[in-house]
């Protein structure tokens, strides 16, 4: 059984829960990540959006074409993300999580516009652009787990 994982944004008003196993953790370098985070990338957790519990506070949305962005409405932090073509799954911000000590990218999206500075991991894979199937970040993740296992 998974363990309780726990998070929030940094006002503290929005406070959120999972136990599930994560479906993923990727790093994303595109400019949109860059320029609506101000970060030089972002790193998201992936799990089913239906195992997200709100414990407290009541987030806010902000929607665009392509994804809802579920933010604290005080702080204006990001908690997580809803990409419109994978609605049953939620993008967490990793960096929301109370416990990022698990958090390990299998995967590091967008190379192409990755500041020219940033080493990655060894155990991830890389990507030019996007992950043309995004399957790849969950197969990615269960073959990490799988030889885990397996020692
Ligand atoms: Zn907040
Ligand atoms: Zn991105």
């Amino acid at each position: 059984m998974a363990e309780i994982k726990e998070g929030g944004c940094a006002c503290g008003d929005v406070r959120y829960q999972f136990t599930c196993e994560p479906l993923s953790c990727y790093a994303c370098h595109c400019t949109d990540c860059q320029t609506r985070s101000g970060a030089a990338f972002t790193l998201t957790v992936v799990i089913p959006l239906a195992e997200i519990r709100v414990n407290q506070g009541k987030p806010g949305t902000f929607q665009n074409e392509i994804v809802d962005f579920v933010n604290c409405k005080r702080c204006g932090g990001r908690l997580w993300a809803i990409w419109k073509q994978m609605p049953d799954v939620a993008l967490v911000a990793a960096g929301t999580l109370d416990d990022t000590s698990w958090v390990r990218p299998v995967a590091h999206a967008w190379m192409g516009s990755a500041q020219s500075w940033i080493g990655v991991n060894e155990d991830a894979a890389t990507f030019d652009g996007q992950p043309e199937d995004p399957m790849v970040l969950l197969d990615l993740w269960n073959k990490r787990h799988e030889s885990r296992s397996a020692d």
